[in-house]
């Protein structure tokens, strides 16, 4: 059965959900989106992707045609179309139509749309043993130009480090900040473990606030681990005892290698094994 895809109110079969050539999310990447999943028949952390995503509307100064209550209404009813109980949701929203030139202004017909799909995870063996990954050249926006807290529809800077990483045979890499900070990876939050202590870069280091980055510091700080937000550079990560990653896609996935240095013993470690379980519980708990 072809997927029913939400669009602008209406459900559509997905070989008749169009966008128009003139909308400036095609032009100019002028858009936002967010990645949700849902688990047992219900969204994670609804709220907070809700909120994320009207945060990024926000920042880019586009007006939403429909509120967060239709909104989560609309993925909602996407899902039930589509018979999905273990799925993963695209929404976005477009700035919409209007002629070549750059001017957001007189745009019209702001476009959202919502994508229901099967979710697919890396392979489950990188569960078990782990993830290789690089650290790349490309560094990521700096927080004063675009802000990485923006979940917009420009993803090149993302997409030319993720071309590192493929060109390294690895699927993931960190990007450092403009400082040469650690930031993040192409489409996941980064944690280190250093004797005993979790460790991340705060959300002013240039990074996306990831909900899952949020659902582990919550879940860390809970079971009495001590976590700090902080400056990380790349000794931090070589010298780490165990490292991994979060997003909603991913979940947590333990990293055993950067810029092929094994991480610790080179085997995903105790913490993460410990917060994987914890992360497992609380989304059979909530779905
Ligand atoms: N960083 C980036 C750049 C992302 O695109 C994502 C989302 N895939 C994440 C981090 C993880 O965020 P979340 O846990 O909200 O999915």
């Amino acid at each position: 059965m072809e997927r029913l895809i939400w669009l602008n109110g209406q459900l559509l079969p997905a070989s008749a959900a169009k966008v128009s050539v003139y909308d400036h999310g095609v032009l100019y990447g002028d858009g936002i989106f967010e990645g949700l999943r849902q688990y047992h028949g219900r969204v994670f952390k609804i709220e907070a992707h809700l909120r994320r995503f009207c945060d990024s509307a926000r920042a880019i100064r586009l007006p939403l045609v429909y509120t967060a209550a239709e909104i989560s209404a609309a993925i909602d009813q996407t899902l039930a179309a589509n018979q999905m109980n273990e799925g993963y949701v695209r929404l976005v929203a477009t700035r919409g139509r209007n002629d070549l030139g750059i001017s957001p202004a007189g745009a019209t017909e702001s476009g959202v749309f919502i994508i229901a799909e099967t979710m697919r995870m890396y392979p489950a063996e990188m569960y078990r043993d782990g993830m290789a990954i690089i650290t790349a050249s490309t560094v990521r926006t700096a927080p004063n130009a675009v802000s990485p807290r923006i979940k917009s529809l420009n993803y090149l800077n993302n997409i030319l480090a993720k071309f590192e990483a493929l060109d390294a045979g690895v699927p993931e890499a960190v990007m450092l900040n403009h400082l040469g900070n650690v930031a993040e990876c192409t489409a996941d939050n980064i944690f280190i473990v250093r004797r005993g202590v979790l460790a991340t870069p705060g959300e002013d280091a240039g990074i996306l606030a990831g909900i899952t980055r949020g659902v582990v510091l919550e879940l860390a700080r809970g079971a009495g681990l001590p976590v700090v937000e902080t400056n990380l550079t790349r000794f931090d990560l070589y010298v780490a005892d165990e490292c991994f990653l979060t997003g909603t896609g991913a979940e947590i996935i333990p990293v055993t290698s950067i810029d092929q240095r094994a991480i610790g013993t080179g085997k995903p470690g105790p913490v993460t094994g410990q917060l994987i379980e914890a992360f497992h519980r609380e989304v059979r708990q909530q779905g």
